[in-house]
């Protein structure tokens, strides 16, 4: 006779519901807590009278990550969500009135760049090959698998294929190989913040994201990407996996090195034969795992950016493209604001993401301006450097004096700066991807998935292996679930 396995998952953040379709395809009785009434964790929908909000990923890369967590649980992905490539997706503006288009089309894009410089447009087919190598060492070596222990470091072709990562070399220097115009290189350095990171800190192993974005493209879920969550939380029902949201995992009971139980603020016990937490482990581990908890915690964890967001309904069309970004005076200056000095920049990059300007029915009474500003992480004491209604002020009149005047048109509008982000999801201090990956040890030694000092507990989440960023996570959710079957297998042959 087989006993079903039962699988509890702390977090029903994006990485916390791919671990638990992956789970219940696996034959496990599936249990989900959440601390929030709604499931997707950062990923979510915002309402503000009829105009509809992303709240968390606007920008939507690797879409067949998504569908395979369905596909693989024996769905069709398309009755759940569906996506949009947006050819021409981002408008980068910068401080002298210039534009850069970010096209996912070569020939496109290499006119683009003539526009600024014939070398940069000369070396833009070299700068794709070389993405799409780091694309190709990285999706061979780190996306699809667990790291459990020092062990699993130990291959000649994960070493092999690290040293061919550019670990050594700065993504801003890499971009410096191939593009000569300043304002071009700002550009592309924006991806480090992708990875809540700094692009002169950050390895050249980032330029996969120009692969991603240039070349695989730019998506957007039909509807509002929060209709991937949702899309998620129907699979999850659809499959027969309970959820408890409005439910927050408090502590545990461990005997003989494994959990045997969590316990909930609301007074109830869940038990399982494996537990997954999809909580940040820099903030949950010692939390709910008291002493054992220390185990996973690294040395001095330095945070990647927070966000501080305005979400604006209008009653206009702005003349904006779906994904726009001004850029300020000095954008390398931000960064040394951002990462030494914990401060916002003094003239800061605005990233202001409309997709009423691709989904019109999103948001039918004018525009939906999801407004973001790379900001600090929290102080360790959660102390604010900026009071929020100020950097909203500020925000507004940066903008309105490039004529986006929300002020004149606002219809309502709210804020969810660093603090709240760390309240809603236990995010340390407010980071948006868990740790920032501008150490190498951060980057390629993140913590385990797998607990050193509590046996049936494994992790799954931006603070974990891959990484941060929507896709990353969900493929972290299923490599665990994989990880969790095949331990369960390996013990029932022993
Ligand atoms: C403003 C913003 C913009 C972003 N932009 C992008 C983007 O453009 N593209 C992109 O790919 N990514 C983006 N990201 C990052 C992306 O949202 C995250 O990497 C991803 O959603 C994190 O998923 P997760 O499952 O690791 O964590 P989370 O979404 O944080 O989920 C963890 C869940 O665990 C719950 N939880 C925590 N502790 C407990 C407990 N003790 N008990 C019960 N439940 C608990 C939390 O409430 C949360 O729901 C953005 C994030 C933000 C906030």
């Amino acid at each position: 006779m087989t006993i079903t396995k039962k699988a509890v998952i702390i977090g029903g953040g994006l990485g916390g519901l791919s671990a638990a379709i992956s789970l219940r395809a696996a034959d496990y009785e599936v249990t989900i807590l959440e601390k929030n009434q709604h499931l997707g964790g950062k990923l979510h929908e915002v309402k503000l009278g009829d105009a509809s909000f992303d709240f968390g990923p606007n920008t939507i890369t690797m879409p067949h990550v998504f569908q395979n967590v369905l596909n693989d649980a024996g769905l069709n992905p398309d009755d759940y969500f569906t996506f949009s490539r947006l050819d021409s997706h981002t408008k980068n503006v910068f401080a002298d009135g210039s534009s850069l288009m970010f096209h996912s089309d070569k020939d496109r894009m290499i006119q683009e760049l003539a526009n600024f410089d014939d070398e940069s447009a000369l070396r833009y087919p070299a700068y794709l090959k070389e993405t799409e190598k780091l694309y190709t060492l990285a999706n061979t070596h780190f996306f699809h698998r667990t790291f459990s222990s020092w062990r699993d470091y130990l291959s000649v072709p994960l070493a092999k294929g690290t040293m061919m990562a550019r670990p050594l070399e700065t993504l801003d220097h890499f971009h410096r190989k191939f593009f000569k115009d300043e304002r071009i290189v700002s550009a592309f350095n924006r991806y480090a913040t992708y990875i809540g990171s700094s692009p002169f800190l950050t390895p050249a192993t980032f330029g996969l994201i120009g692969h991603l974005e240039m070349s695989q493209g730019v998506f957007y879920a039909n509807g509002g990407n929060h209709t991937i969550s949702d899309g998620f939380a129907k699979a999850c029902k659809d499959l027969g996996i309970i959820v408890h949201t409005g439910c927050e995992v408090i502590s545990s009971t461990i005997q003989n090195g494994a959990i045997q139980e969590v316990l909930t603020q609301d007074g109830n016990t869940f038990s399982g034969d494996a537990f997954v937490l999809n909580g940040d482990l820099l903030t949950q581990s010692e939390r709910i795992l008291g002493e054992h908890g220390s185990a996973h915690m690294t040395n001095k964890p330095e945070p990647s950016v927070s966000a501080f967001v305005v979400m604006a309904s209008v009653n206009t069309r702005f003349d904006l493209h779906h994904h726009q970004v001004f850029f300020g005076q000095d954008p390398s200056l931000e960064f040394d604001q951002l990462f030494r000095k914990h401060s916002f920049g003094e003239d800061p990059t605005i990233y202001i993401c409309t997709s009423s300007k691709s989904d019109p029915a999103v948001s039918p009474s004018g525009d939906n301006l999801f407004i973001l500003l790379n900001a600090p992480p929290l102080q360790a004491d959660l102390s604010l450097s900026e009071h929020p209604d100020e950097t909203k002020k500020r925000i507004y009149k940066i903008l309105s004096e490039k004529k986006i005047s929300i002020e004149d048109h606002l219809i309502t509008d709210q804020v969810v700066g660093q603090l709240d982000i760390a309240k809603r999801f236990h995010a340390y201090r407010g980071a948006l991807y868990g740790l920032s990956s501008n150490r190498q040890r951060d980057t390629f030694l993140r913590p385990f998935n797998k607990s050193a000092s509590v046996s049936n507990l494994y992790f799954a989440g931006g603070s974990t292996h891959p990484g941060g960023g929507s896709p990353m996570v969900v493929l972290s959710g299923k490599n665990v679930a994989n990880l969790i079957v095949t331990n369960h297998s390996q013990i029932k042959r022993t």
